[in-house]
């Protein structure tokens, strides 16, 4: 899954960028690291922590305002798209884009306009003068203006037999492992956007996909739902939830309980595919910056956290819209945001 990013993502290399630091106009900005003891070669205006969508927008959008800027690009370069079959929704694709093909596109974009990569994780940061200074794998960075797209991850179920049963049928990727249950019964727990898209993914696949709805009805857009409900291969239970994943070393079935009581039931299934939300990246920068309920990041319309010189961007962020293109306008304004930051000094 990581490949394009080991094939086409440079570490950034130190020699090139104390070269390039000097000549770069972007210079007399950084000096105040060098002012305040921080390593020169590793000093940068923009650091974008994050190599999804948002993050990728906004490692583009700083390096063409001609911001020194350098994407961490984490485990998971290309974020959740990456896997993602069939991308809807985005602008410019009307047949969709498999996420594996635009992901890497992406970041070439990026690195074609100047941003440097570096495919380690933000781990902790601390204030740097005017600036932060970001700690990521064994590397130390300082920056004037974070931008963190760190996205989220999917939220798992919790119950009995999900932890031992990951990977042997239970599965967040229907893309990955749908050709594995290829004429086998599964099952989809979820009724949002994920859920509808990546069972009508499983429906070419599997003999029948059951969509298990804790609700009394689909949510998300009404472009999937229309198909779902279309979909003969895909039945529906409502008013249930999982309690517990069934098998011994391969998944064989889930056990449910009806939200309004009575008695539990049983459905056989060689996979499990859980679609229930999911919950923001955000503990590396919680302590600093105010969150939702939910741990989603805080900003203002500027996407500025109450941090100065600390932006957010992407599904990390509360009000978010979810979608694709929102994560990618979120990256593009957020490093817009930063560029004028850098400009100016003004916070407020
Ligand atoms: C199953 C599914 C199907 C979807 N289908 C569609 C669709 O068809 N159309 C659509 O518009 N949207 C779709 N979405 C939503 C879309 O995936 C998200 O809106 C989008 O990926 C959000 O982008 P992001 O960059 O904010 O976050 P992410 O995609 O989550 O990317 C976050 C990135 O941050 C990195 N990261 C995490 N922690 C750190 C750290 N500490 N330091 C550095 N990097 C870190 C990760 O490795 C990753 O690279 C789908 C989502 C799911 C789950």
């Amino acid at each position: 899954m990581a490949q394009f990013w080991n094939q086409s993502c440079r570490p950034v290399n130190k020699k090139q960028n104390a070269l390039s630091f000097s000549s770069h106009p972007c210079a007399a900005g950084i000096q105040s690291f060098a002012a305040h003891g921080g390593p020169l070669n590793n000093a940068f205006d923009v650091i974008v922590a994050g190599g999804g969508i948002a993050g990728l927008s906004a490692g583009l959008y700083a390096a063409r305002f001609g911001r020194r800027t350098l994407v961490l690009g984490g485990n998971v370069p290309g974020g959740l798209l990456l896997s993602i079959e069939h991308i809807e929704g985005l602008p410019g694709f009307p047949e969709g884009v498999p996420g594996y093909d635009l992901c890497p596109i992406m970041q070439e974009q990026a690195e074609a306009a100047g941003a440097g990569f570096a495919s380690a994780e933000l781990e902790r940061i601390e204030t740097h003068g005017d600036g932060w200074c970001i700690h990521a794998g064994s590397e130390t960075y300082t920056a004037r203006a974070l931008v963190v797209a760190t996205g989220a991850r999917l939220r798992a179920l919790g119950v009995p037999g999900e932890a031992a049963l990951d990977g042997k049928g239970v599965s967040h990727c229907a893309s990955c492992d749908a050709p594995l249950l290829r004429g086998c019964a599964v099952v989809v727990v979820g009724s949002g956007d994920s859920a509808m898209q990546e069972s009508l993914h499983l429906s070419s696949h599997a003999s029948k996909v059951t969509m298990l709805h804790r609700g009394s009805a689909l949510g998300g857009q009404a472009s999937y739902r229309e198909r779902v409900l279309a979909d003969p291969r895909i039945e529906h239970r409502y008013g249930v939830v999982v309690t517990e994943i069934l098998g011994d070393g391969a998944v064989t079935g889930v056990r449910m309980q009806p939200t309004g009581g009575g008695p539990g039931s049983e459905l056989e299934a060689s996979g499990v595919f859980v679609y229930i939300g999911v919950e923001p990246n955000a503990g590396v920068v919680r302590e600093l910056v105010e969150c939702d309920d939910r741990g989603h990041i805080r900003t203002d319309a500027y996407l500025r956290t109450a941090r100065r010189g600390l932006f957010a961007a992407g599904i990390v962020r509360a009000g978010a819209s979810g979608q694709a293109a929102g994560a990618a306008g979120d990256g593009v304004n957020a490093a817009i945001m930063a560029d004028r930051y850098l400009r100016n000094g003004i916070w407020n």
